[in-house]
This record gives C-alpha cells, structure tokens and sequence, in this order.
C-alpha cells in the first residue's frame, strides 16, 4: 500500500499533520466553538429564495469581485468603511491564507504569541511561511511590552494576532493591537473571529485602520452569525492590500451560492446575531460555575472557555463523550476547552464534569 512517505511530497510539509478537530455526530457539540443554535427560520427561507434565484444563472461565473457582498460587509462592519476596503472568502481560514500568500511565503516569517490558533502555523506552513511561535505573558495574558519587544526581535513579514485568543480566550487589548501595528514593519492582521461575544464596550481594531495601511482587521461569519457550514469569513483594511489579495485569490472564489447565501444572513444580521447574549451568558455561567467547583477558567471574551486544574484531561475528555458530550482537548498540561452551548447542553456540561470537580461541596 502507497503511503505519503512514497510520494514526491514538497519537504517540508513531511511528517506534518491536517487540521484535526474531532467531527463526531454527538448530542452535546461543543468542541469547535460553533453557535449551537441553529439559524431563525425565518431567515433560512430568504437564504433560501436567494440561493434559488442564484442557482438558475449558476451557467455564468459569478461575480468575481463580490461587489454587493463587500458592500454589504462594509455596512455591517460600520466604522465608515468603504467595499473597496472589504476582501471575503471562504472561511477566514481562506482569507488568512490570501494574506500569506501575498506577503508571506519562502524566505518570509509569520510571527504569533503561541498558545493561539494552530492553524496559523498550518497555513505558514501551506504557503511555506517560516512561524515564529513568540511567548505570552502569565495567564496567556499579552502586553504591549511582550508583544512589541517579540515583534522587534523577530522583524516577521506578518504578525497574527488573535483577538480574542483562541483556544485561551484572552481578549486583547486595544492598547497591544495599536502597540504592534505601530512597532512592525510588516502586515498585522487582528483575526477578530469572535469580536460579537466582547464584553459590552470592548473596542474593535477596526477604529485603528485610518492612517495603518498595513492593518488588517479579519472576522468571520462562522461564530456568532451561526454560519460556520457556510464558510463566509472577511477582512477590512487599506485598499492597496485588497489588491495585494486579488493577485493571489483563485478567479471566482466565492461561489454565486455562498454570495447569495451570506447576502441572505447579512440582511437579516439583528436576527442572525440575537443568541449571542444568550451565549454570552452560557459563557459566564460556565466560568462561575467552574470556578466554584474548583477548576481555573480563564478569563474569556469569546463563546468558550479554556480551563485549567484538571488532573487527567484526557480522562475527563473520554468520560464526557462517553456521556455523549464532545468537549476540546487542547494539548495544555491540566486544561482542557469547552463552547458555550444553548442553556441546555452548558447544563449537561456542568452536571458532567462536576464529578471531577478538584473541589467537593460539601
Ligand atoms: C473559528 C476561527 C476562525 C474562523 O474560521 P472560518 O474559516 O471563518 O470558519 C478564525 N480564527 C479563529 C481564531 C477561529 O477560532
């Protein structure tokens, strides 16, 4: 039998390994921070009408260039943003390997403060971008100072930063975002995937953009617009980077379908977006609650939680899917991640891993 090993595989991507996440048809999903709910119904029949109108020219290319759709992501992004500032693919996985692309590649480092979203250095590693995995502070907490003395040592063609992190839920502040952009040379990208769950009052790198050429702000419609089986995700910044991403972008990139389909979410965004409240309580209530059993949540501005304190990760992993809830194992000692569900399924969570609460009540 044929293994990679025989195969004339570039050498650099021998003995790594895909993108793994597990995909298991469980009852309680909250492994890869989806929202759990699924879209209003009265919004997936306009998704649907669109799509049908779209699927009785889909005989033409689409339109390469996504006008409508840009112009509707530059009205829901607000901050005066123009379409000729907006870039969108599939996914902001596809987005942020576009960025590489065009300023990373051979001979070209891309730097992150590691732990943080793995696949940054999987899509490094795709476009043959050297990654940098730079150091954070206590807590996975991330200073101005740490951030910007990494950026000066390293010099990297791109800085990603996460903001919140991701798998550790660190928001970001304001102050390191405006610190980095100002200290690199190279792009900053601010991968902004669950900006809609920040804390009330939590400011978006998207005010930074005037007068930062080489900023780029990335979100995605995958979290809290509940969209994720589409693969929508989007950036902002200077038009001279959007042009920089259409040398390397494959020509008709987004599907009619997918433009039909996340016009259709767009324009009923307030719907699309109302559970984030919710989730964003689930979220809380899960901090709290394990907080109070013993485990050491830290502190989140996403829609999951990374926590700390557990003696056997993979033991407690097992023993909750074998409940049929399906949670993270992240690969930090003692921690493990878990997605705000609905009301219900953080219930069953919680009723799950508070028999291997470090602390009994009594
Ligand atoms: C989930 C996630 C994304 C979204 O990826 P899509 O390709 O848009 O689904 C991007 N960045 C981070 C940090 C994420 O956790």
């Amino acid at each position: 039998m044929t293994s990679l090993d025989d195969l004339p595989i570039r050498d650099d991507l021998r003995g790594k390994s895909p993108y793994g996440a597990p995909q298991q048809a469980v009852p309680v999903a909250l492994n890869v921070n989806e929202n759990t709910h699924p879209i209003p119904e009265a919004v997936a029949h306009d998704i649907v009408a669109r799509v049908a109108a779209a699927i009785l020219g889909l005989n033409r290319y689409p339109d390469r260039e996504f006008t409508e759709l840009r112009t509707a992501l530059a009205g829901y992004l607000g901050h005066g943003l123009a379409p000729e500032q907006i870039w969108a693919a599939n996914g902001s996985n596809e987005v942020l390997q576009h960025v590489l692309q065009a300023f990373g590649g051979p001979g070209r480092a891309a730097l992150g403060f590691a732990p943080t979203y793995s696949m940054y250095s999987l899509l490094a590693s795709g476009t043959g971008t050297a990654w940098i995995g730079a150091p954070r502070d206590a807590d996975y907490e991330l200073s101005p100072e740490t951030a910007v003395s990494a950026v000066r040592e390293h010099d990297p063609d791109v800085v990603l930063l996460c903001a919140p992190n991701n798998p550790t839920g660190t928001p970001l502040s304001l102050e390191t975002i405006e610190a980095v952009a100002d200290a690199a040379n190279g792009i900053v990208v601010v991968d902004e995937a669950y900006h809609e769950f920040a804390d009330e009052g939590t400011v978006s790198a998207l005010s930074l953009l005037p007068g930062r050429p080489r900023l780029l702000v990335s979100r995605t419609m995958s979290k809290a617009f509940a969209f994720a089986g589409a693969r929508v995700g989007y950036l902002a910044g200077d038009p001279a980077a959007i042009d920089a991403l259409r040398l390397v972008r494959l020509p008709y990139h987004l599907s009619a379908l997918t433009q039909a389909a996340a016009l259709g979410a767009l324009a009923h965004s307030g719907q699309m977006l109302a559970m984030v409240d919710e989730i964003r309580a689930q979220r809380e209530r899960i901090t709290t609650e394990l907080a109070r059993m013993g485990f050491r949540p830290y502190r989140s501005g996403s829609n999951f939680v990374l926590f700390g304190g557990v003696d056997d990760p993979h033991a407690v992993f097992a023993a909750l899917l074998e409940r049929g809830i399906l949670i993270r194992e992240i690969g930090l000692p003692g921690s493990l991640r878990v997605t705000a569900g609905t009301e219900a399924e953080t219930t069953a969570f919680l009723e799950a891993i508070a028999v291997f609460a470090p602390v009994h009540a009594g």
